[in-house]
């Protein structure tokens, strides 16, 4: 995609970085990807490949085992994944939303016992939040946390768990207090090995094939009290805090779906023939690109200077709410009207398109639907 406004947000140290994970998703994961869907998970050796090449830290710290960057460096990679095409493994999930969590609301101990694990691919990370009774009224979760002398005791249950077959652990959200709403929450790093943990069945998906997505119960987990993430009751505030990176993730990367399937569309209408022309040169196909390449110039500047002011610690959850809000819902325009313009094509799955518009059509309703999203912006009115 070239823009009229030029990018400005990366420098050269980042770009290389960008060139590096381009080579390897296109040597180590787009030759095998079909089979990763088929099997509706991806496998433990490439998250410890990916560890290697240094995907999995490169926003943690040099202390705790990774390599210390920036969000730029989150970004890079979660843009790269969005251009392939590949939306497994959920190194976004487990590396650019756990990771930055634990790094934040973690004692130094539980960084130095956790965090190389999960940059060295070692450990697969989820996060425990949405119940079969709802996923959007946060506040209103059942699972619950009973303290039994130096340990709790967790009953509950979760769905649609990212990760929640293959992961090792499991950041959840519990009621440790459920007279207090909001304010009883408390996060635990739960071992997926414990006694009474057990994982249902990985949900069929319209998309996102290749991520394994669980529903996990717990029935008399006991889990030590050193586990807990954050202070007692105060996990809301965590929420709110990892939530808003959850939300700018998921716009960094709907904005660059809805670029490179732009790109493809342009590449396959001036390919496609009928009426003894290309479907580019229909009147209707150029409006339709005009259009789209009016909404991804002008959707593409507010994203990256969301980008620029998460870096700097300025992203406020009103923001990161508007940034998913804008660039998801400007996906699926986009992804529907190219995915249109390759007629039948468009709906084989061989064909990119095809498999951005499955997979991007989640963006609207995880990390908080595009509804919740209006409630938080309208809040601030
Ligand atoms: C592929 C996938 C991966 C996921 N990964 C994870 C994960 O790793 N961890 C995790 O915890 N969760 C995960 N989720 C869950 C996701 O975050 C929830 O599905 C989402 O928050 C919505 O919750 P719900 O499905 O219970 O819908 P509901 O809350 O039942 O909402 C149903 C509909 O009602 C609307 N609605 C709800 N409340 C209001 C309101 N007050 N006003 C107006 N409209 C409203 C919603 O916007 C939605 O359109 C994942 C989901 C999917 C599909």
């Amino acid at each position: 995609m070239k823009f009229g406004i030029p990018r400005t947000i990366y420098a050269e140290e980042h770009e290389i970085f960008r060139d590096t994970v381009a080579r390897f998703l296109k040597a180590e994961v787009l030759p095998v990807y079909n089979e990763w869907e088929d099997a509706g998970r991806t496998p433990r050796e490439i998250w410890l490949r990916a560890g290697e090449v240094g995907l999995l830290g490169t926003s943690t710290s040099e202390e705790y085992g990774g390599f210390g960057g920036d969000f730029l460096f989150d970004a890079i990679v979660i843009e790269e994944l969005g251009r392939y095409g590949v939306s497994a493994p959920a190194w976004d999930m487990h590396a650019y939303i756990i990771a930055p969590i634990l790094q934040s609301f973690c004692s130094n101990e539980q960084k130095r016992n956790w965090l190389p694990k999960m940059v060295s691919g070692e450990w697969i990370a989820a996060i425990g939040l949405t119940e079969p009774g709802g996923g959007s009224d946060l506040k209103e979760l059942k699972t619950n946390a009973k303290e039994d002398g130096d340990d709790y005791i967790i009953n509950g249950a979760k769905t649609f768990i990212t990760n929640g077959h293959i992961a090792d652990h499991v950041l959840l959200a519990t009621k440790t207090d459920p007279s207090q709403g909001a304010r009883g929450i408390s996060m635990f790093w739960v071992d997926l090995s414990s006694p009474g943990v057990a994982r249902g069945k990985n949900l069929k998906k319209i998309g996102n094939k290749a991520q394994d997505t669980a529903e996990l119960f717990f029935e008399n987990v006991r889990v030590p009290a050193a586990n807990m993430v954050g202070a007692l009751n105060q996990g809301w505030a965590l929420l709110m805090h990892g939530l808003a990176q959850e939300r700018l993730v998921v716009a960094v990367r709907s904005m660059v779906i809805a670029e490179a399937a732009f790109d493809q569309t342009i590449e396959y209408t001036k390919e496609r023939k009928t009426f003894g022309q290309t479907v580019f040169d229909f009147q209707n196909t150029q409006f339709k690109l005009a259009e789209m390449s009016t909404d991804v110039e002008a959707g593409r500047p507010f994203i990256d200077r969301c980008i620029e002011l998460h870096v700097a610690g300025e992203v406020t959850p009103d923001l990161a709410a508007k940034a998913k809000l804008c660039a998801t819902e400007l996906a699926d325009r986009v992804l529907d009207d190219c995915l249109q313009l390759h007629g039948g094509y468009g709906y084989v799955w061989e064909f990119p398109i095809a498999r951005a518009w499955a997979d991007a059509r989640v963006h609207r309703i995880y990390a908080g639907t595009n509804e919740v999203m209006k409630y938080i912006i309208a809040k601030n009115l």
